[in-house]
């Protein structure tokens, strides 16, 4: 594991270590259960949990799960999942929800310090008397109302006498603040809906800018860590965590969200992704979620690389989806053994080899690692090659395999095209070669030079497979791309050509391949055998990157 480097957010927490403001950190990762985890996320965990490692704290998993309507277990379960999968281990699990009726009790002492009121206006009406920017905003004519009507009329929200939107509960702090968040937030609402945690114990619901403060402060977490949209909350934060008296003093410090080119990054938009039925699931391999990166043949190791790569600043920024693929490239390179398979078959025979022979040929699985062992292939009479590696009239520096030309089979024989078979429309079904026996690999034959190595597969003993090659779901996000702009234009930029489905073959070794196994395709890249559909009768390959790419 690399060390992240220096930022920030870590030089805050060594001068709060070294005054003495603090003699332990703890930090915390808050996912809301209303989706799986993306690669952004696993910025903040990375972030989180590594802080905590450093500085000998803590680090708590703690679901933000203060809004029934989008809830669900499902998501509890994976985010479980994937964070673990990433490798790391929370110190404590805790639920936002579980802190419900000590919200429910703090907000009370809002009331009766004169802090808070419950107010009648609609969402609407709220909305309209926020004012702007430019203009104050109005007071609700509701704000005057006495301490013993506030603590009655909320407790009579929370006994559920009022339906939906019929009531708010409201922070009574100024309506003419120049930051719009501290003009009486709502920090209450009405909301009949079963939680996937409480069921129907509650019917009155914090929001988040309530919520989150005492949740942190709840935790004695010191560093509560959140992206840049809330930097203007932060006032609003500090208001609650000081005004509902709570004993610990949480810090919020904001940084830059993880942003990717030709990637969306959002739980919503992935949520419809896949309720529309663009990609198949959560996990389909051409998502950005944790669950689909690992099915595509992501290890934790490159994204937490990655992660650590890309460091932690506040400005907002962009990286290029080819950093990502540099590190699962880097990854796999050392530790992918290596394969051959054929994408696009076309048959060859070597007309010389005996009939019905077979012989077995070592291969190497990784040329920079004799440790991971070799492997025996079969070769024989008939065997498969790519059909773009064959050309009858090829353009010059053509080294592949055309009439006259010989090329080498790694890891077994050179051979020589001598003849082309081809069907009555003309199509190229065979092509008949020669092989030369003193040129077997392995046995240091230098009696002439050939310029085109070539993969391949027997006929016979080859198992079929498919195999899924990808392009970005999403075309073109040069520009940074600012949550809710995205609404509207990013179904207009999937890609209608983002997987290609095809029939090839693989090594008859690869019969013990299991899901998740990845390994370097000679010449084609590296693939992951997909957990989900490959079964019994067949193996399915997910492309996870190209060889190269252009990146430096
Ligand atoms: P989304 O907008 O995708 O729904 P969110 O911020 O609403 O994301 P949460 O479940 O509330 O999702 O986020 C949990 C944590 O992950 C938060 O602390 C949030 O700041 C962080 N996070 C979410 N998206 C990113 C991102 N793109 N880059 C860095 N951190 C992120
Ligand atoms: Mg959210
Ligand atoms: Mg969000």
């Amino acid at each position: 594991n690399k060390p992240s480097s220096s930022n920030f957010i870590k030089n805050i927490v060594i001068q709060d270590l070294e005054s003495g403001k603090h003699k332990e950190i703890i930090t915390r990762f808050p996912p809301e259960p209303n989706g799986y985890l993306h690669i952004g996320h696993a910025k903040s965990i990375v972030l989180n949990f590594d802080l905590a490692d450093e500085f000998k704290g803590t680090t708590n998993l703690r679901f933000d799960d203060t809004n029934p309507l989008k809830e669900d277990t499902e998501y509890v379960e994976s985010i479980k999942e994937d964070v673990k999968w990433l490798g790391f281990d929370w110190d404590a699990l805790y639920f936002a929800s579980d802190y419900f009726e000590e919200m429910y009790q703090r907000a009370v002492l809002l009331i009766k310090k004169g802090k808070a009121y419950v107010c009648d206006l609609t969402a609407d009406e709220i909305r309209e008397t926020r004012g702007t920017l430019k203009h104050p905003g109005k007071e609700s004519p509701y704000r005057n109302r006495s301490v013993e009507e506030n603590v009655d009329l909320f407790e009579k929200m929370k006994n559920g006498q009022f339906v939906d939107g019929q009531k708010v509960l409201r922070a009574k702090i100024d309506m003419t603040s120049p930051n719009m968040n501290m003009r009486d937030p709502v920090l209450y609402r009405i909301a009949h809906t079963t939680h996937h945690n409480t069921g129907d114990q509650w019917c009155i619901y914090p929001m988040y800018d309530y919520a989150h403060p005492l949740e942190d402060a709840i935790e004695d977490v010191t560093h509560s860590i959140c992206t840049l949209e809330f930097e203007d909350h932060r006032p609003l934060y500090n208001w609650v965590v000081e005004e509902c008296e709570m004993p610990s003093q949480p810090q919020q410090i904001e940084f830059a969200r993880l942003n990717i080119t030709n990637t969306v990054m959002s739980k919503r938009f992935l949520k419809q992704l896949v309720d529309e039925g663009v990609v198949n699931s959560w996990d389909d391999p051409r998502m950005p979620t944790i669950a689909g990166l690992r099915r595509r043949g992501y290890t934790a190791n490159a994204i937490r690389n990655f992660c650590r790569e890309i460091g932690v600043a506040k400005a907002h920024s962009v990286v290029d989806s080819q950093m990502l693929e540099h590190f699962i490239r880097e990854d796999l390179n050392e530790n992918a053994p290596r394969t051959m398979a054929v994408l696009r078959p076309l048959k060859i025979v070597i007309t010389n080899y005996p009939e019905g022979q077979v012989e077995m040929l070592e291969a190497e699985n990784h040329p920079g690692d004799e440790s991971m062992g070799t492997r025996q292939i079969p070769f024989s009479r008939e065997i498969y090659i790519e059909q773009e590696d064959f050309m009858e009239n090829p353009p010059k520096k053509y080294f592949r395999l055309f009439p006259g030309n010989e090329v080498r089979l790694k890891h077994a024989y050179f051979i020589k095209c001598h003849d082309v078979v081809k069907d009555a429309d003309g199509n190229v079904v065979e092509i008949h070669c020669t092989y030369d026996p003193e040129t077997k690999s392995g046995t240091g034959f230098t009696g002439r030079k050939v310029k085109g190595t070539l993969h391949w597969v027997n006929a016979q003993e080859a198992i079929a497979a498919e195999f899924r090659l990808y392009e970005p779901l999403i075309l073109d996000s040069e520009k940074q791309v600012e949550e809710g702009q995205e609404e509207k234009s990013f179904l207009d930029k999937i890609n209608p050509q983002s997987i290609e489905v095809i029939q090839g073959f693989v090594e008859p070794n690869m019969q013990k391949a299991k899901g998740q196994d990845k390994f370097q395709l000679f010449r084609h890249g590296y693939f992951n055998v997909d957990p989900k559909d490959t079964t019994a009768e067949k193996l399915v390959f997910n492309q996870i990157v190209s060889l190269k790419s252009s990146f430096k």
